[in-house]
């Protein structure tokens, strides 16, 4: 959590690429040009050497340590982004079925939801469009088809600050399925309730290139006619993730991001610090008028805390400030106005405190 006193490093709160640990980033640098008296970088190895294969092995270790995955899962490290998921999902999970079910919460469930377009019927089965995306419609609210191969959701919405502060329960053997690029790792995950999460590194685990995929084995084989090699689970799986080259100084680094999470006690205590980051923030909207949430407060992201102040004309004057005081990339995005402050693993409390401090001088300014 300390600052480093020999490097000045910004408060960060960018919604991705994100933030990463100081630690992380200075073991990093400390290895770059002789990794373990390889007397190599990480990014000059082949990825089918004894060094890199170490390395490879002790991500996927750490990562199903931190998690807790059963060796009935596959973890996959691919590139090609989240987005590619997009497509990867329908193209190897419809098995033979002509639908299947998308839960409508923001702009990153519209993106899946219109790649899976290209490939099946998609059924909304709940949306939040209505309020332009400020609640996660709770379960009793979804109309399911029986016939839908698995059922799609983004549990954090990074744009809308919008995130599902439970699990759905599906009851039956229809797979669930998860975008968790803003939110893997922020909380003790239950893999056993999904047939499938993916998730893009660069929110909260590592820098861009990665992107993790955790699927149940009996959702592997089974990808349409026509699927390429590099977009089928399957041929991922059974080469432990290099019939390519994969991403692999993001895998190392993100590595470095897993031993970081297990020496501060792992998911358990990341969901405590989590929390208590969070509720600085939503606190503070429910003391005072000036900045407002337009997200329902149950299902408020300890990821991503949108806000927008009353008085619009002061947004430029808020971003200058918060620049001049350390604080980066606090703007919000379009579709929503106003703020973002993105609080990520990474984002120490004391980013936080520092934020909410100047964010109460603000206000008692400009009041
Ligand atoms: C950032 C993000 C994506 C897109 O990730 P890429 O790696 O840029 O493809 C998808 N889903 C969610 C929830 C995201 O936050």
């Amino acid at each position: 959590m300390e600052r480093i006193a020999t490097v000045e490093r910004i408060f960060n709160f960018s919604a991705g690429p994100a933030v990463l640990p100081t630690e992380v980033l200075q073991q990093a640098r400390d290895e770059m040009l002789n990794w373990h008296d390889s007397n190599m970088s990480v990014m000059e190895m082949s990825h089918r050497g004894k060094e890199f294969m170490s390395i490879a092995k002790k991500v996927e270790a750490d990562f199903r340590e931190l998690v807790g995955i059963p060796g009935s899962y596959k973890v996959l490290f691919l590139s090609g982004g989240a987005s590619s998921q997009f497509s990867m999902v329908p193209m190897n999970l419809l098995r033979k079925k002509k639908g299947a079910d998308y839960i409508n919460t923001g702009m990153w469930s519209k993106k899946a939801i219109k790649e899976a377009q290209r490939y099946c019927n998609v059924n909304i089965a709940a949306s939040s469009e209505d309020t332009n995306f400020t609640y996660a419609p709770t379960q009793d609210k979804w109309k399911l088809d029986p016939n839908a191969a698995y059922v799609h959701y983004t549990p954090n919405e990074t744009v809308g600050g919008v995130e599902f502060n439970w699990t759905p329960n599906l009851g039956n053997n229809v797979p669930l399925v998860a975008d968790m690029s803003s939110s893997i790792l922020s909380r003790p995950l239950d893999i056993t309730q999904f047939g499938l999460v993916y998730a893009g590194a660069q929110k909260n685990m590592g820098p861009a290139g990665l992107t993790i995929v955790i699927v149940h084995e009996e959702l592997l084989g089974a990808a349409i006619p026509g699927t390429p090699s590099m977009f089928d689970y399957k041929i991922h799986a059974d080469n432990a993730s290099m019939y390519n080259t994969p991403p692999a100084f993001a895998m190392y680094v993100t590595g470095l991001v897993f031993e970081w999470l297990k020496k501060k006690g792992g998911l358990v205590e990341m969901e405590k610090i989590n929390i208590a980051k969070a509720n600085l923030l939503y606190d503070l909207f429910n003391t005072t008028d000036f900045y407002h949430c337009p997200v329902t407060n149950s299902d408020r992201s300890r990821m991503n805390v949108p806000f927008t102040l009353k008085n619009t004309a002061l947004n430029g004057e808020f971003l200058k400030q918060a620049e001049d005081c350390g604080m980066f990339q606090l703007k919000g995005h379009r579709s929503v106005g106003g703020m973002r402050a993105s609080i990520y693993n990474a984002m120490p409390i004391e980013g936080v405190v520092t934020l909410v401090e100047f964010m109460k001088k603000f206000a008692s300014i400009h009041a």
